[in-house]
């Protein structure tokens, strides 16, 4: 199979083309950067689709780039790094003679409303109620590929928790001050924390692009996954794990309005609130999570 990967450099792209390289697929970037294996954005809307079987958009600012200060710009980034790939790749899809047989979207969850208490399946109805709840919809919507296309090219979006691994994404920013002994719950900690490991969340991926089966129609809509792990987990919980494998004391908590002066109240949320999220429908499409639970994944990402 050849798959095309908008913003496969990343964290969450360098693990799925490792997995689909070992299954034997042939993989090509979509980038900002020009280099071997890759074509850039530009090239996708002046040449159009090269061809392909499958194809994904993983393209995205980081939303908790500590380096970035919380403002209008870095909003408008993370709006247009995302909507606009988006369009790009849907657009050159309905545009292709030969579209692939499979389109997949990585968003998050972020568009379910963070409750303590409420528990979220890719069924569960939602509507946007801040600015990344927003963003979730029109990433979303910008997928959408026309009927007539649709109705060869089964179109997946899957919903992903915070992406945990060796590698990069939150571990990264975390393991720091966790090994100086500095770690500790964010906010009150009971909120919960909707995770997957990086190797469940390319599997995931990876069989979503596989193709659909001949003889069926495929849904005019996209088929929604819920990509986290199915062991529910708060930050409490979160951090006392990582404390413990890592044999670090983790005893200073981070009080809510902390986290709001740092990273700006509407992108704190993402760490200070949480959503109980259920992968329902990843669980009966027979997918079986390598790390299901925090402690085999934890152990795989910091060393038992
Ligand atoms: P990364 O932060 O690693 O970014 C992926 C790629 O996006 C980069 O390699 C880069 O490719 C491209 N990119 C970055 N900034 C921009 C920009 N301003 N404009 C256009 N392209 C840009 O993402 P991850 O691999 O961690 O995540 C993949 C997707 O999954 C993202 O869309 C993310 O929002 C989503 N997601 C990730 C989660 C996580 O915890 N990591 C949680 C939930 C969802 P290049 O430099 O080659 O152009």
């Amino acid at each position: 199979m050849r798959v095309l990967i908008g913003g496969g450099s990343g964290f969450v792209g360098r693990e799925l083309i490792r997995l689909l390289r070992d299954k034997g697929h042939e993989v090509t970037v979509i980038s900002r950067q020009p280099g071997s294996g890759r074509i850039t954005w530009g090239e996708l809307e002046s040449r159009g689709l090269p061809p392909c079987d499958g194809a994904v958009n993983l393209a995205g600012e980081n939303v908790l780039n500590p380096l970035r200060w919380w403002n209008e710009s870095y909003k408008k980034d993370l709006f247009s790094s995302r909507i606009d790939t988006t369009k790009a790749l849907s657009q050159a899809i309905s545009a292709s003679s030969s579209p692939p047989r499979s389109w997949v979207l990585v968003s998050g969850v972020a568009c379910y409303k963070p409750s303590l208490t409420a528990e979220y399946t890719e069924d569960s109805d939602w509507t946007p109620f801040d600015l990344l709840s927003q963003l979730c919809k029109e990433w979303e919507a910008a997928a959408f590929l026309p009927e007539s296309v649709a109705k060869t090219t089964k179109q997946v979006v899957i919903r992903a928790g915070a992406v945990l691994g060796q590698d990069g994404g939150a571990m990264k920013q975390m393991l720091l001050p966790f090994w100086l002994g500095l770690g500790g719950t964010l906010g009150s900690g009971r909120q919960p924390f909707p995770w997957i490991h990086v190797s469940d969340l390319a599997g995931i991926i990876a069989r979503s692009l596989e193709p659909p089966v001949l003889s069926e129609a495929t849904p005019p809509t996209p088929q929604v996954y819920n990509g986290v792990a199915p062991t529910i987990t708060t930050n409490y919980e979160f951090t006392k794990e990582l404390g413990r494998i890592l044999r670090r004391p983790t005893i200073f908590p981070v009080p809510e309005f902390i986290m709001s002066v740092l990273l700006g109240s509407e992108r704190a949320v993402i760490l200070t609130q949480g959503q109980k999220v259920i992968p329902m429908k990843t669980l009966e499409s027979g997918y079986q999570f390598k790390y299901p639970d925090l402690t085999s994944a934890l152990k795989q990402i910091v060393g038992s």
